[in-house]
């Protein structure tokens, strides 16, 4: 099982920011960038081009859902999009809001305190 897997189930904890009954949507714990948010099917799947071509779809669509109430939440010149799947194998679209490429390279982290997480989570969650 995922540590995905794991969030949707409840075993263990995640700021949340969206959910619907195939999806959901919440903060990464090791942010690249302020608001960084992992969208992801509850249908455990390791590799994204191995999901039905409607269950990719609707990923996508969920995805820009959020990417757009994170868009109105964090100040950022846009969101980019990556999908990478090296760590956990489980899918999910990594939107970060960015000021530059730098953002995009998984290398420069940011941190958060759990309040601030919270916040931000509420925040982009009312935005949708
Ligand atoms: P990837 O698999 O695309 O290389 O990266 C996995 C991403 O998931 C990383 O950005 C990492 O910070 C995030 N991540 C790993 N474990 C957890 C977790 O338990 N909770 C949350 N919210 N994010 C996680």
């Amino acid at each position: 099982m995922s540590i995905f897997t794991k969030i949707i189930n409840g075993e263990i904890p995640a700021y949340k920011v969206a959910e619907d009954d195939n999806f959901l949507a919440f903060l990464d714990i090791n942010p690249n960038a302020k608001g960084h948010t992992l969208c992801i099917p509850k249908r455990e799947i390791n590799k994204i081009f191995d999901m039905d071509e409607a269950a990719y779809l609707e990923l996508m669509r969920f995805s820009r859902k959020v990417a757009k109430a994170l868009e109105r939440t964090v100040p950022c010149k846009r969101i980019g999009m990556a999908v990478v799947g090296l760590e956990v194998p489980h899918v999910h679209v990594h939107l970060i809001p960015l000021q530059d490429m730098e953002d995009m390279r998984f290398v420069r982290k940011t941190s958060l305190s759990e309040t601030e997480f919270e916040a931000l989570a509420k925040a982009i969650h009312q935005n949708m």
